[in-house]
C-alpha cells in the first residue's frame, strides 16, 4: 500500500492508532506524513470525580506540562522569599491563588488540546473520540460518547492506550479521593491534603502543594521513589521533610469517610501500620492517592485478537520494534512491558516505529541511558545505572562512585540549604572509567541532565569529564571537578 488511493481494498485503514497521547500522536502524523491513511481515536473515560480533558493523552493533560506548571509556581513562591535578600521590597501579604493558577494552567491546556487537532488536520490524519477496541481480526469498534458505535478495518493497528491511576480498593477511594487525573484541573484549593504514595507523582505534587503554602503529608507503605537511586530517593526525603511536608511510614489507608461536605469538605483517613500492629486517624481537607498506574489494556477486546499481556500487570510484551505476538499489532508507551514511562520514549517509539512500517528505515528505539527528571521541591535528575543497580550488575570493586555537596550560588546569599545539593556519578572501573551512572539533586536539573545525557550516549569518561572545563559559577560545574571517591571514605 502505497498512498491514500492504495490502502489494500479489503481495509478502510492503513494504520489505526488507539489512543491520542504522546505515542500515538507522533506515530499517527509520521505515518501521514509517508502518505498512509490512519485513523487515530482517543477517548478519555471520566474518573471517578467525572473529570475528563481533551485531546493529547496524559503529558499534556493531566502530566508533565501541569504538574510542571505548578511545580514553577511554588518555585515562585520561594523566589520571592528569597527576593528579599537581595533587597526587593514590597508591603503586602503574600498570597497564592489556587483558582488563578489552576485557571492559567488549563487554558494553556485548551490551546494544546487544540493545537494537537489542527495539526492532525493539517496532516491529513484522521481524528474520532471515540473508545476503541478490537472485535475481530484487523477489526476495531469505535464507541463515543453518545455511545454511537462504528466499525473499521485496518491493515496494521498501533496500541497506545497509556495507563490510568490506580486505586486502593478500600471502602471510600474512589468516593471520596482524587488523583492527579483531578488534581490539576480541581476548582478549589484542596487545603490540607493527605497524599497516599511514594511514586514520583506523588512527591511531586506532595512538593508542589506544600510549595504553594498547603498543610501535606505524605503516607508511604515502605520506600520513597522505587526504581530510583535510593541515596538520592532519601535525600529527597528529606529535604521535603525539612521544608514542612511530613511523612506518616509504613502505613495503609484502610478507609476514607466524608465528614464534612464541601469544597474541599473533610475526610477522615483511618490508616493500618504494614506490620498490621497500629491503627491511626487522620483528618484532612483532600486525599490524592498515587500508588501507581494500571495500564488500559484490559478493556480493548485484546482477547479477540489474540494479543498477549501479562496478566499480573496488563502490560505488553513487544519485540524490540514494538511489535506484539500478533504481527500486524504493534504497542507503545507506558503499556509495554519493561519500558521506561516518559513521554519523550513514548514520542521517540512511536516516530522511529512508523519510519521503519512506511519508510524504509531500520533504527530501533533505543531504550539504554534514558535521562529523566523527578520534579520535587528539589529536583533530582538521572540518567543510567542507580548506584545500587551498578553494584549489583557489575560487582563493588569494579564500581567507582564520585560524588560531592554543592552550593548553588543562587542560595548563599538568602543562606537556603547548605549542603543539600549533591552530585554523583558512577563509573565502571573496568571500561575506562566509563560513566555508566549519573546523578544530581538542586535547581533545574532537567536542564543540567539533557546535556550531560548526550554526552553518556557518547561514551563519555570519567577522565573525559576531568578534561571538560566547567562554566562558572553555575551548579553543573561541580562534574568537572569531581575528586572524592565513596570508597575513599
Ligand atoms: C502526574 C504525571 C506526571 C508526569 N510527568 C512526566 C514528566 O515530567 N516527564 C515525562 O516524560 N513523563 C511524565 N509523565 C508520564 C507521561 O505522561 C507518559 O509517559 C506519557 O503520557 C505516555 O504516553 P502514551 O502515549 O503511552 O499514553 P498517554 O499519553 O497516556 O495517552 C493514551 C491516550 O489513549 C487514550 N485511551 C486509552 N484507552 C483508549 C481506548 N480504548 N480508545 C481510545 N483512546 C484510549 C487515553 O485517554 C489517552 O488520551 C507523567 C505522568 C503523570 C501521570
Amino acid at each position: 500500500t502505497k498512498g491514500h488511493d492504495h490502502v489494500q481494498d479489503s481495509y478502510d485503514y492503513d494504520l489505526i492508532v488507539i489512543g491520542g497521547g504522546s505515542g500515538g500522536l507522533a506515530a499517527s502524523k509520521e505515518a501521514a506524513k509517508y502518505g498512509k491513511k490512519v485513523l487515530v481515536l482517543d477517548y478519555v473515560t471520566p474518573t471517578p470525580q467525572g473529570t475528563r480533558w481533551g485531546l493529547g493523552g496524559t503529558c499534556v493533560n493531566v502530566g508533565c506540562i501541569p504538574k510542571k506548571l505548578m511545580h514553577q509556581a511554588a518555585l515562585l513562591g520561594q523566589a520571592l522569599q528569597d527576593s528579599r535578600k537581595f533587597g526587593w521590597q514590597f508591603e503586602e501579604k503574600v498570597k497564592h491563588s489556587w483558582e488563578t493558577m489552576t485557571e492559567a494552567v488549563q487554558n494553556y491546556i485548551g490551546s494544546l488540546n487544540w493545537g494537537y487537532r489542527v495539526s492532525l488536520r493539517e496532516k491529513k490524519v484522521t481524528y474520532e473520540n471515540a473508545f476503541g477496541e478490537f472485535v475481530g481480526p484487523h477489526t476495531i469498534k469505535a464507541t463515543n460518547n453518545k455511545g454511537k458505535e462504528k466499525f473499521y478495518t485496518a491493515e496494521k493497528f498501533l496500541i497506545a492506550t497509556g495507563e490510568r491511576p490506580r486505586y486502593l480498593g478500600v471502602p471510600g477511594d474512589k468516593e471520596y479521593c482524587i488523583s492527579s487525573d483531578d488534581l490539576f484541573s480541581l476548582p478549589y484549593c484542596p487545603g490540607k491534603t493527605l497524599v497516599v504514595g511514594a511514586s514520583y507523582v506523588a512527591l511531586e505534587c506532595a512538593g508542589f502543594l506544600a510549595g504553594l503554602g498547603l498543610d501535606v503529608t505524605v503516607m508511604v507503605r515502605s520506600i520513597l521513589l522505587r526504581g530510583f537511586d535510593q541515596e538520592m530517593a532519601n535525600k529527597i526525603g528529606e529535604h521535603m521533610e525539612e521544608h514542612g511536608v511530613k511523612f506518616i511510614k509504613e502505613f495503609v489507608p484502610t478507609k476514607v469517610e466524608r465528614i464534612e461536605e464541601g469544597t474541599p469538605g473533610k475526610l477522615k483517613v483511618i490508616a493500618q501500620s504494614t506490620d498490621g500492629r497500629e491503627i491511626i486517624e487522620g483528618e484532612y481537607n483532600t486525599v490524592l492517592l498515587a500508588v501507581g498506574r494500571d495500564a488500559c489494556t484490559r478493556t480493548i477486546g485484546l482477547d479477540k485478537v489474540g494479543v498477549k499481556i501479562n496478566e499480573r500487570s496488563g502490560k505488553i510484551p513487544v519485540s524490540d520494534e514494538e511489535q506484539t505476538n500478533v504481527p500486524y499489532i504493534y504497542a507503545i508507551g507506558d503499556v509495554l512491558e519493561g519500558k521506561l514511562e516518559l513521554t519523550p520514549v513514548a514520542i521517540q517509539a512511536g516516530r522511529l516505529l512508523a519510519r521503519r512500517l512506511y519508510a524504509g528505515a531500520t533504527l530501533k528505539c533505543d531504550y539504554v541511558n534514558v535521562p529523566t527528571t523527578v520534579f520535587t521541591p528539589l529536583e533530582y535528575g538521572a540518567c543510567g545505572f542507580s548506584e545500587e543497580t551498578a553494584l549489583e550488575k557489575f560487582g563493588e570493586e569494579n564500581i567507582e562512585v564520585y560524588h560531592s555537596y554543592f552550593w548553588p550560588l543562587e542560595w548563599t546569599v538568602p543562606s537556603r540549604d547548605n549542603n543539600k545539593c549533591y552530585a554523583k556519578i558512577i563509573c565502571n572501573i573496568q571500561d575506562n572509567e566509563r560513566v555508566i551512572g549519573f546523578h544530581v539533586l538542586g535547581p533545574n536539573a532537567g536542564e543540567v541532565t539533557q546535556g550531560f545525557s548526550a554526552a553518556i550516549k557518547c561514551g563519555l569518561t570519567k577522565a573525559q569529564l576531568d578534561n571538560t572545563i566547567g562554566i562558572h559559577p553555575v551548579c553543573a560545574e561541580i562534574f568537572t571537578t569531581l575528586s572524592v571517591t565513596k570508597r575513599s571514605g
